[in-house]
């Protein structure tokens, strides 16, 4: 269900599932390993968008994970990388100009790709207990608007503006967790709330991952949320899976040199050291827009200051660092 907002808040882009019965998620992207015991499989997802001037955009180039029983799964990412449509995705929930879409998405042993986004949300819905075809497609359309931003003012002036920031995202958990789901997939649930309500609204995740199990898929562009909150944490470039490892790996050692950079770009907390001499944060040179993208190669190249000539001509593959930590980057492949 998507959110709350008045009609100056197109920016509080956040964007709420609920998958009833999914007890665990856990994020086994990469690999060719198979997702035994997995809650949901997504298996070399790919998604492109068609612009009116005739090009094609790769938004999702080839995702796959698993995600298991009660993890918390983190994806990092800056705009453009693909994090939103990922979330759209998994549910079969493609824009308009989508003009591929491949893979599957498996959940409980169903493709979700398979079913329309009609068909799904009726099935939602269907298993929360409502019925009658034309309560059924109604309430379906109403989810669909609200999931979609064309209709954002519309929506807007549905919902209390008296409300605050954070009533509003804890409206909108009760309505995420209401029908007692075991998976929730929540899109930047935080981005337009003060720091110290973010942490407030990280406390009632936790909470609520502990008394209820949840599964949760959680996306960010602020990796300061992730620590100590996912089991994991997945980072993506341009639509690409450029590292995947357990919460800990990524923040303390993160390998990608796009990561790093992610993370030398964010503001100090309070309380943590900070560095005299940097009087203002680096920024990662270029952007990742589609018309910045190389034809060929890395498509971090452009901005990577770790680039070596083969990164202009081939793409890297996926590199295991240990069982849990792997990478997209010719530094660690062993020649
Ligand atoms: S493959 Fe090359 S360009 Fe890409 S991230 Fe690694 S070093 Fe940088």
């Amino acid at each position: 269900m998507n959110g709350p907002g008045s009609s100056n808040q197109a920016s509080e882009n956040y964007l709420w599932f609920a998958l009833e019965d999914v007890c665990l998620v856990r994020f086994a992207v990469l690999l060719q390993h198979a997702c035994m015991g997995s809650i949901l499989e997504v298996r070399d997802l790919r998604v492109a968008y068609g612009s009116r001037g005739g090009d094609t955009h790769q938004a999702l180039d080839g995702i796959s994970f698993c995600l298991e029983s009660g993890e918390v799964l983190g994806i990092l990412g800056e705009s453009g990388s693909g994090k939103s449509t990922l979330a759209t995705s998994i549910l079969g929930l493609f824009r308009g100009n989508a003009v591929v879409a491949s893979g599957a998405v498996l959940f409980e042993g169903r493709d979700l790709l398979q079913a329309n986004p009609g068909q799904q949300v009726r099935q939602v819905l269907a298993a929360h207990g409502m019925n009658g075809g034309v309560a059924l497609n109604q309430k379906t359309r109403e989810v669909l608007e609200t999931v979609f931003t064309e209709k954002t003012e519309r929506i807007a002036r549905s919902y209390p503006h008296q409300l605050s920031g954070g009533q509003r995202q804890r409206v909108l958990i009760a309505q995420a967790i209401a029908c007692g789901p075991c998976l929730v997939i929540a899109d930047e649930p935080t981005a337009s709330l003060d720091p110290t309500t973010q942490m407030e609204m990280l406390g009632v995740f936790r909470a609520l991952r502990r008394s209820l199990g949840l599964a949760m898929i959680f996306i960010t562009h602020n990796p300061a949320l992730l620590a100590g909150f996912s089991d994991r944490v997945l980072v993506l470039y341009a639509g690409r899976v450029v590292e995947l490892g357990l919460t800990e790996e990524v923040l303390s050692w993160p390998k990608h040199p796009y990561t790093r950079s992610l993370f030398q770009s964010i503001p100090v907390l309070p309380g943590e050291p900070r560095d005299a001499s940097q009087k203002k944060l680096p920024s990662i040179p270029g952007d990742s827009r589609p018309s910045s993208l190389p034809e060929a190669g890395c498509p971090f190249e452009p901005r990577c200051s770790e680039r070596m000539d083969t990164c202009k001509s081939q793409e890297p593959g996926l590199v295991n660092l240990s069982e849990t930590h792997v990478v997209s980057c010719f530094r660690y492949e062993k020649s």
